[in-house]
């Protein structure tokens, strides 16, 4: 059997591209041949004619390996800017996004990137022929003919026959004359380019990077791409690391008349010493004295013309184009090596996706796929790969075109710049509503051809905005506008965001993008039911499908927690204020693919309303979701095992057990306790109830009562009317200084009761109120139960666990006494939310309260209590099997990892308090030593403390309320309000997120002076 580096392939040249494709192909232990006609650039010596600057942007950079982009990042210059230098002398900066870590390109000599492509090409065992011209191309067979530097001929033979041999490919040549049906189009530009070497200052250091100081940071000064737009002519400069520039001065070929009566400057006009030196200090004279030998230059060589080249197909026979063979652009939008290492890189995801699907996978960098599976994969690749990246050459070199007119002449101009800057200040208001054009080109991996049609569509709403309102005085009334028409006519706008930087090295290579948007989805025809399945009629996915429905989504979450955990979403987006109405009323009778569905949820979905992940969301008690916690249950899930019945799956009722049992232990029970894992406090809060009526005559159950505190949670009234209880039954205690259940006035309603013949089934104790966090007296209210015979009940589901720490045993003592407790790990155990637990202290009650003997259809269940079916100790049979949720998690970190962080967030809520007291104008409301983490506070009137007076009330509650807002605007915590008896409204924050930290806590008190501060100017 053929092994994959039995496949051979021959690349036709040895630019960067060749080497990047050597280097795949070498991964994929391909055998590689590069011809190329050129020397090896590495052994020159002395002057090396014609080199220019790159810049690489995200697309380029994610297509290379991280060591290659490490080195590149060493030898290149970051521009987060355009420099522009005007007619007038002045200079002017146009940051090219809002960050300038994420939104710089990253310019580099070619010569020195492909050298280093050479050199990794090499290292990876490609074999390097130099001095060899291609002459001749067999497409169909993949063979090729060569001409070596002593005119001897050489005939190669392959299974894949590459061309990289740039915009006057011979290879591309051959496929059209030897059968390939074949549209070839070239069109040259009318401009041709020379380069000048601007030198570094003597000493060192950038001649112009005093320029490029923008006004906002004049102490920063930044590197930038200079420009020097003169309308039909340009001069641009990139930095080098060496303090040296790379210039190039750009021109039509040929001059004529400007049709006004004066001249057009043209490459055949400027031909002596004195004609440069004219040109250049009539038009660039902050140039003369930096660039001694400008003129020099200029004469030095002829200059370089420019064309773009489109064709289509790419491939023919065993033959396949990539990089400047398939698609020349004009360079103006610095995109040609970025797109075509994209090329390189969609090549190679599809080529693996189809070698999975063929047959055993090349064991990447292992060689053990075999050559006839290869063989295959490659012959699937060449028309998918055509199919997927020739819209985007064709785009990208209409874009490039586009470019030339922006950079040369309307750059400079004072409307362009005023359009620019409302289009970036729209940008970083809607980051997702406009993303202007060049962002979406430069920072983004979106196909260029869907960043161009989102984009036109977007242009044509603004620019008719624009024509109705004056982008300078009324930007904020377009932005307004805009955001309200877009918002409801395109609630999902916006292309996959480019990723945070690394956070060392402060670039944006974007390697965690993952490639899942740029390769295609397979045809339905290819892969009946497959996970895009648009026509086909099966539901199941195979392993590899199943492979790579999940790449694409690990890839896509990956994405958003990585833009979470940098900072790059607000705990908070406001729901946009006109909702799309629910278009979809039917199901969808055919499939969509998965990158739209994802685009769907992450775009559109995800961003609106309440950012629970957010480490500054703090308005309700659960929060934050731990990632392994949901991976736990992605794994339940994806297994699908029934663990209501032990029989069923006894290792996953095992394990379901042991969560209950750690439960159990940590609220202080002992022996004979249990539980039941239920998807919130409402369901535990419903069976404690349904347990405790099982202490009452069925006929009392309606007419019972249950007592709980005023400040007690909602869902007990609702698990009342579940469980059967009357109306009349639900008692509100009244709570004492510091928010706990009054015990006085507990005991006298409990009298009155039994007095009036109510029998009181329940007393729920709180340990954990949602609005101040307060906790009853647990052992005083046990004490209470105990003498009237009452079932004890805590609602613990925001304080339980905290039973885990030294504070909270002492806040929650007496817990150990109830006769049951509802607990939520997704508030203090940090979970995903739908994690919570009912525990008893005897398992039996919960037996008796659910289990239901003898449905003939139930085969005969466990009678060992030691192996208990979960259907006979809670309300549901078929349910999801939950234990892993919790039981990953704490496996995987320990119990003690949780107490710390609990501990934690009792520190962290104890310093907001001290210094939210210490802020003037704030008053908290009083918490007690200890103290679950929620801090309560609200703002003064008239700085008066005292709210008797109605009107300070009234006034205190709106300017409350109006801070809340304030803080919330900044995007970096999200609190809520609520209504206390005693202070009325306050802002309440609960500080339970796993990653809420010290900088956060700062972040708060700041936002919290400011908000103060913007109050008092309002
Ligand atoms: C002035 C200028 C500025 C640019 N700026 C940018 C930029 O800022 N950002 C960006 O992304 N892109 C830019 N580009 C585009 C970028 O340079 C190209 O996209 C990139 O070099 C293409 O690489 P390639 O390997 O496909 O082709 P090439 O770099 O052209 O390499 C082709 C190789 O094939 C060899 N070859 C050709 N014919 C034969 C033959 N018959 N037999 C054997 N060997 C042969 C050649 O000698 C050469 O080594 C710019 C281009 C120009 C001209």
């Amino acid at each position: 059997m053929l092994a994959a580096r039995d496949v051979r392939v021959t690349i036709v040249g040895a630019g960067p591209v060749a080497c990047l494709v050597a280097i795949e192909l070498r991964k994929r232990s391909f055998e590689v041949s590069l011809y190329e006609r050129g020397s090896d650039v590495r052994l020159a010596t002395g002057a090396r004619g014609h080199s220019f600057n790159l810049t690489l942007t995200r697309r380029g950079l994610t297509s290379l390996d991280e060591h290659i982009v490490d080195m590149l990042y060493r030898n290149g210059v970051v521009l987060p800017q355009r420099v522009i230098h005007h007619v007038d002398g002045t200079t002017s900066c146009q940051p090219y996004g809002t960050d300038p870590d994420l939104h710089h390109l990253l310019s580099i000599p070619r010569s020195l990137l492909h050298e280093m492509l050479l050199d990794e090409a090499e290292k990876a065992g490609a074999r390097l022929n130099f001095g060899f011209e291609c002459i001749g191309v067999e497409p169909a067979s993949g063979s090729a003919t060569f001409v070596d530097g002593g005119a001897g001929i050489v005939r190669t033979s392959a299974d894949l026959l590459i061309g990289c041999d740039g915009a006057n490919s011979i290879v591309r040549h051959e496929m059209f004359r030897r059968g390939a049906q074949m549209r070839i189009s070239q069109d040259y530009v009318a401009d041709g380019f020379v380069e000048i070497r601007i030198p570094a200052l003597t000493g060192g250091g950038h001649a112009l990077l005093d320029a490029a100081r923008d006004p906002e940071r004049p102490r920063h000064p930044r590197h930038g791409l200079h420009i020097w737009p003169r309308g039909e002519f340009m001069l641009l400069a990139q930095p080098n690391v060496d303090g040296s520039y790379t210039a190039g001065l750009w021109m039509p070929m040929v001059g004529g008349d400007d049709g006004e009566g004066g001249e057009r400057l043209g490459w055949d006009r400027v031909r002596t010493p004195q004609d440069v030196r004219a040109l250049f200090e009539e038009h660039f004279p902050d140039v003369v004295d930096l660039a001694s030998s400008y003129a020099d230059d200029v004469l030095q060589w002829s200059p370089a013309p420019l064309k773009t080249v489109r064709c289509d197909p790419y491939h023919h026979g065993r033959t396949v184009l990539i990089g400047d063979s398939a698609h020349t652009l004009v360079p103006f939008f610095g995109q040609g090596i970025n797109c075509s290492f994209e090329d390189v890189r969609t090549f190679f995801a599809l080529f693996d996706r189809n070698l999975a699907e063929t047959g055993s996978g090349t064991g990447s960098e292992t060689g053990t796929g075999t050559g006839h599976d290869a063989a295959a994969a490659l012959a699937a690749t060449l028309p998918a790969y055509t199919e997927w990246r020739r819209p985007a050459g064709d785009t990208i070199a209409d874009l490039s075109l586009a470019m030339a007119s922006e950079l040369k002449d309307r750059s400079g101009d004072v409307a362009f710049q005023t359009r620019k800057k409302l289009e970036k200040e729209l940008h970083l208001r809607h980051p997702r509503l406009y993303v202007p054009l060049y962002h979406a080109v430069a920072f983004t991996d979106t196909p260029y051809q869907d960043a161009v049609a989102r984009h036109e569509r977007h242009r044509a709403v603004l620019d008719e905005l624009c024509a109705r309102h004056d982008p300078a005085g009324e930007a904020e009334l377009i932005i307004a506008a805009y955001a309200e028409a877009i918002g409801r006519a395109d609630p999902g706008s916006g292309p996959v965001p480019a990723p945070a930087p690394d956070s060392g090295s402060g670039r944006s290579d974007g390697r965690a993008a993952g490639i899942g948007h740029l390769v295609p989805a397979p045809r339905a025809e290819q892969r009946p039911g497959g996970i895009h399945g648009t026509t086909g009629t099966g539901l199941h996915l195979d392993p590899a499908q199943q492979k790579e429905l999940l790449d694409v989504v690990t890839s896509r979450l990956m994405d958003f927690h990585e833009d979470l955990s940098k900072g790059n979403h607000p705990a908070w987006y406001r729901v946009a204020a006109a909702e799309p109405p629910r278009a979809e009323q039917r199901a969808p009778r055919t499939g969509t693919a998965v990158a739209t569905l994802l685009d769907e949820i992450f775009d559109s979905a995800l961003p609106d309303g309440m950012m629970h992940p957010h480490p500054g969301f703090m308005a309700h008690v659960p929060s934050g979701g731990l990632f392994q916690g949901a991976v736990g249950e992605f794994v339940a899930r994806s297994l699908n095992r029934f663990a209501g019945a032990w029989a069923a799956a006894p290792g996953f009722a095992r394990l379901e057990a042991n969560v209950i049992d750690w439960f159990c232990s940590l609220m202080g029970y002992g022996e004979g306790s249990f539980g039941y894992l239920t998807t919130g406090g409402s369901i535990a809060n419903f069976m404690a109830l349904r347990c405790a009526l099982e202490r009452l005559p069925e006929h009392q159950h309606h007419r019972a009562a249950v007592y709980v505190s005023e400040q007690g949670h909602f869902s007990v009234a609702k698990a009342e009317r579940l469980a059967g209880i009357g109306a009349g039954g639900h008692r509100s205690v009244p709570t004492d200084g510091a928010y706990r259940m009054d015990l006085v006035a507990l005991r006298e309603t409990i009298e009155r009761d039994l007095r009036y013949g109510t029998p009181p089934a329940c007393v729920v104790a709180t340990a954990g109120t949602t609005n101040t966090g307060a906790v009853d007296d647990l052992r005083a209210v046990a004490e209470l139960c105990r003498e009237y015979g009452v079932w004890f009940h805590v609602d613990a589901c925001f304080g339980g666990f905290f039973r885990l720490t030294r504070r909270g045993r002492v806040l929650l003592d007496g817990i150990e006494e109830a006769d049951s407790i509802a607990v939520d790990a997704h508030k203090s155990l940090f979970l995903p939310h739908g994690s919570s637990a009912l525990l008893v202290r005897d398992k039996g009650t919960l037996k008796q309260a659910f289990a239901i003997p003898d449905a003939a259809y139930i085969p005969e269940l466990s009678q060992d209590d030691d192996r208990p079916d979960f259907m006979d100790y809670g309300p549901e049979l078929t349910r999801e099997f939950r234990g892993l949720t919790a039981w990953l998690p704490i496996k995987m970190h320990g119990i003690n990892a949780f107490e710390r962080c609990l501990d934690d967030k009792l520190d962290l809520a104890e310093d907001l308090a001290v210094r939210l007291a210490g802020v003037e104008g704030i008053d908290i409301v009083s918490r007690g030593e200890p103290h679950l983490p929620t801090v309560a506070f609200r703002v003064r009137a008239n700085n008066v403390s005292d709210t008797d007076d109605t009107d300070d009330a009234a006034e205190a509650a709106r300017l409350t309320e109006r801070a809340c807002e304030l803080i919330c605007s900044r995007g970096n915590i999200y609190v809520a309000t609520s209504e206390l008896p005693r202070e009325g409204h306050v802002i309440r924050a609960c500080i339970m997120h796993h990653q809420t930290d010290a900088g956060v806590i700062d972040q708060f008190v700041e936002d919290v002076r400011w908000a103060l501060h913007r109050l008092g100017e309002e």
